[in-house]
């Protein structure tokens, strides 16, 4: 519902607002949440409140002090699920963290799945064109080929994201080819 997803978009704002991205503009971090939410509306076609939501909180409980009860008691048990899953143990090294995401990308929900799918075409679109500091081109190609695993076990959840993401898999090739220049 719109009450909640205005609700969804202040809470991430207030708990993201001392963060900024990794980028060199120091982006707020708030921009990034808002993105998803605009790829999923506007290049997915995706209208589910549910979804949308979550977009908005995708990164509430990995980058803040948010916890699952705050938001089952402000967005209900199912957004505050959706969050859960696409949640990743920060107990768990980087290494296996990533592994883990790749592993149970394909039992994720629906709904989940789609929010998985526009994380990936953000922040790879972020790479191209706002890349955190200090990333050399392996690291980039690196994160390029662990979101194609990702995505890979997602596949059949929205045509129209998926394509979004395939062309920006072969703007990255492009990029790569030519030594980290565009065009
Ligand atoms: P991450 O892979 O976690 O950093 C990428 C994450 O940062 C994204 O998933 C995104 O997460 C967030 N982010 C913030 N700003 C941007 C931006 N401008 N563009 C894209 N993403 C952005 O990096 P870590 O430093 O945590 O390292 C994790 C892995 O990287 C290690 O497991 C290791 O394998 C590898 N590594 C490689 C090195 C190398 O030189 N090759 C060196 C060090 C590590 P979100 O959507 O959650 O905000
Ligand atoms: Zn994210």
């Amino acid at each position: 519902m719109i009450n909640h997803f205005i609700l969804a978009l202040a809470f991430a704002a207030e708990k993201h607002q001392h963060q900024r991205r990794k980028d060199a503009k120091i982006t707020p971090y708030i921009n990034h949440p808002i993105a998803l939410v605009n790829v999923l509306v506007n290049e997915g076609g995706v209208l589910s409140w549910d979804v949308l939501c979550a977009a908005l909180l995708h990164d509430v409980i990995e980058d803040t002090e948010t916890t699952e009860k705050e938001l089952v008691e402000h967005f209900g048990k199912k957004i505050a699920a959706i969050v859960m899953e696409l949640t990743d143990d920060k107990a768990l090294p980087k290494e296996e963290r990533k592994l883990r995401q790749v592993q149970h990308a394909p039992a994720a929900s629906h709904e989940a799945k789609l929010v998985k799918l526009a994380d990936k075409i953000c922040n790879l679109r972020d790479i191209l064109t706002n890349p955190p500091s200090g990333w050399d081109l392996p690291r980039k190609q690196e994160y390029f080929a662990w979101s194609y695993a990702v995505v890979a076990g997602v596949r059949g959840t929205n045509s129209k994201l998926e394509k979004v993401f395939d062309v920006i898999m072969q703007e990255g090739q492009v990029y790569f080819s030519k030594g980290g220049v565009h065009g």
